[in-house]
């Protein structure tokens, strides 16, 4: 397997830092043979904060590009987006794929739409919540999986970080995202993030905010791929104790890991 990372912040995104020079030199120190780019996406509209701004998209991606000229042999350079599916930007997600030149997108679902269509934070979930939230976030990510153009789904457990509590609900959700991956080739994100977030009391055990435990022992099960991704706001955090606590999970819940997906 090679060594790969291709969910990678920049300092455009207004919450990382470090440019993609500084990733690139982090990348090679820990020899790696893919470093790709993903930093969350522009809207045309700039409707989410702390985020690239739409006028960044093309420097953003032609200051990938360079890197990617200059470090060729070295290390494969990949320009992605990470970035929400919003069921009115099909036309977005298609320029994006079609006329930019991006090798792909990761569906991240930081936001989400409800089936009564309203916006959820997927970070915080709206007072009284309970896990049907879970089933409505699962639901807008097999919308998103579908639409094809998102080979990657980053932290498909992310929901996870709301203390909802784990019961049949949450079972349901993850075998609709699974089920989901399988007929769209999707491949799943084990992320290093939720790792670096630390173990915290919730009311289904101690555990990470994500990745969580039994959704991912319903993945193994699955048989379906898995891709460890950094989701690096930092160039220290590019290969650190979080991305090898990633690798022992994998190995503890038997995992099968991928270095590559198809491509969008
Ligand atoms: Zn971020
Ligand atoms: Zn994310």
């Amino acid at each position: 397997m090679k060594k790969v990372n291709y969910h990678t912040h920049t300092a455009l995104c207004l919450h990382a830092d470090g440019m993609e020079t500084d990733y690139a030199r982090e990348a090679l120190s820990a020899r790696l043979d893919v470093l790709g780019f993903s930093d969350h996406a522009p809207f045309p509209d700039n409707r989410f904060d702390l985020r690239m701004q739409y006028e960044q998209l093309d420097p953003y991606l032609q200051r990938v590009a360079g890197l990617r000229s200059r470090l060729a042999g070295r290390l494969d350079i990949l320009a992605g987006l990470e970035i929400e599916y919003c069921p009115d930007m099909l036309p977005y997600y298609r320029t994006l794929c079609e006329k930019r030149n991006l090798d792909y997108l990761i569906l991240g679902q930081h936001y989400f739409t409800d089936s009564s269509g309203a916006l959820v934070n997927t970070f915080r979930c709206p007072p009284g919540a309970d896990s049907s939230l879970v089933l409505e976030y699962a639901r807008s990510v097999q919308e998103g999986l579908e639409t094809g153009f998102f080979p990657v789904l980053a932290h498909p457990d992310v929901i996870f970080v709301n203390d909802l509590g784990w019961d049949e609900n949450c079972e349901k959700a993850t075998d609709i995202i699974l089920r989901c991956a399988r007929e769209t080739k999707t491949v799943l994100e084990l992320n290093a993030n939720g790792v670096r977030r630390g173990k915290k009391q919730f009311s289904d055990g101690v555990r990470y905010p994500y990745p969580h435990p039994l959704f991912w022992k319903r993945v193994a099960k699955s048989g379906l791929p898995v891709l460890i991704n950094s989701d690096c706001h930092n160039p220290s955090f590019l290969w650190d104790d979080a991305m090898l606590e990633c690798y022992w999970l994998a190995r503890q819940w038997n995992l099968c890991l991928t270095d590559h997906f198809r491509r969008s």
